[in-house]
């Protein structure tokens, strides 16, 4: 296996960046406190907790309180969904509602409530990987304690009119959050109608098992996570202050470079789109104006899509495909499905996604390497 020298999986992980390595540095080696402490060690950590509290707050308009550090983009979803359910339950509303397009950190846990007892609607996507505002009022009823729709999809790209959906919701008194895991950094947020959002740091060049949820101060968060008084005894667990100084790092880098991004990226894409659309039996996956400038996902008939990852992994290229190995059976992606694509076209799939690091030249071996491949 040769070096991977053209990084183009950028939604499965980030490279860490030089400004947040250097932010986390100092809190890894001389301050490794516990922010709970009274010494001046410890205080020196819930300092620099706050700050960085501070920081994406600023960044995403909210108040600190409103902050809550996770350990990702996972236990955020778990959280938001969870919490939303048991104060649903608390009124009698056992209704959820959600796309059929959402990552497994929000499928699974209501695969559980339903289980206890939840009714929950996936909304459609269509062909194009969008959900329609129509079908969200349809679905909604007095049962319906939350609405969980994702800001950009992992997958495909797709960016969903959260805006438009969240003011639905509000309109409706129904709890709206959104995964803005994908989606924060490469497209305005407004957080007006939304009552709980969450973010991830390893997609935005901070570390790995770092994140927050956004929780408006007029919702109830009933925690997930016991065990201890941290975060005003609503997510227990001695604070992670290097990988939260470095979220923030990564959150105010990515608030400020996220125009210069994606007018190096969308040509780009323009042209990963118009170069991959013309070898043999190609197609787009989702909507080709509204997806992430960061994201194309195509099909390849008659190809599987793990085989040709293995291949330009030979030539030092990483990508991914649509289907998850899982007990030797090659599952296809449920978002793929979802578009009305058959189980092999699913399986043909292949993702390409980019960063702020990604240049023309990764995009001229890219292509290349898979016309070759193609071929
Ligand atoms: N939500 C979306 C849309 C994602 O893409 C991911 C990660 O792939 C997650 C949630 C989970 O985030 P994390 O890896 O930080 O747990």
């Amino acid at each position: 296996m040769s070096e991977t020298t053209v990084y183009l999986d950028n939604a499965a992980t980030t490279r860490i960046s030089d400004s947040v390595l250097d932010a986390m540095l100092p809190w890894i080696k001389e301050g490794y406190g516990n922010a709970s402490s009274i010494y001046s060690l410890g205080r020196r950590s819930a300092i620099a907790l706050s700050k960085a509290r501070a920081a994406c707050a600023e960044v995403l308009g909210c108040k600190t309180r409103e902050i809550f550090f996770t350990s990702g983009g996972t236990e955020s979803d778990n959280t938001a969904v969870f919490s939303a359910a048991r104060a649903g339950r608390e009124q009698g509303k056992l209704h959820i509602i959600t796309s059929a397009i959402e990552h497994h950190a929000i499928l699974e846990p209501l695969k559980r409530l339903e289980r206890e007892g939840f009714r929950v609607t996936r909304l459609p996507v269509y062909d194009d990987g969008i959900v329609r505002t129509a079908d969200l009022e349809a679905a909604l009823t007095p049962e319906t304690a939350l609405v969980t729709i994702m800001a950009a999809n992992n997958e495909i790209g797709t960016i969903q009119p959260t805006a438009e959906l969240g003011a639905i919701c509000a309109e409706h008194g129904v709890l709206f959050h959104t995964d803005a895991v994908q989606a924060f950094g490469s497209i305005p947020l407004d957080l007006r109608s939304t009552d709980m959002m969450s973010v991830s740091g390893h997609k935005l060049h901070a570390p790995k098992g770092v994140g927050l949820l956004y929780v408006k101060e007029t919702v109830p968060l009933h925690p997930y996570i016991l065990g201890g008084a941290q975060q005003s005894g609503k997510r227990a667990g001695t604070e992670n202050i290097a990988g939260i100084v470095g979220l923030a790092q990564a959150m105010s880098d990515a608030a400020e470079g996220m125009e210069a991004k994606n007018a190096k990226l969308l040509p780009l894409r323009e042209r990963l789109i118009s170069e991959l659309s013309a070898l043999p039996g190609t197609r787009l996956n989702g909507s080709r104006e509204h997806r992430l400038a960061s994201n194309v996902n195509f099909s390849f008939a008659g190809h599987e899509g793990e085989t040709l990852v293995l291949k330009l992994d030979l030539q030092g290229i990483a990508v991914s495909s649509g289907s998850a190995c899982a007990s030797g059976s090659l599952d296809p992606s449920h978002v793929l499905t979802a578009l009305g694509l058959s189980h092999d076209e699913a399986r043909s799939s292949v993702r390409i996604t980019m960063s702020k690091y990604t240049e023309p030249g990764d995009i001229d071996a890219l292509i290349s390497a898979l016309a070759g491949i193609i071929k």
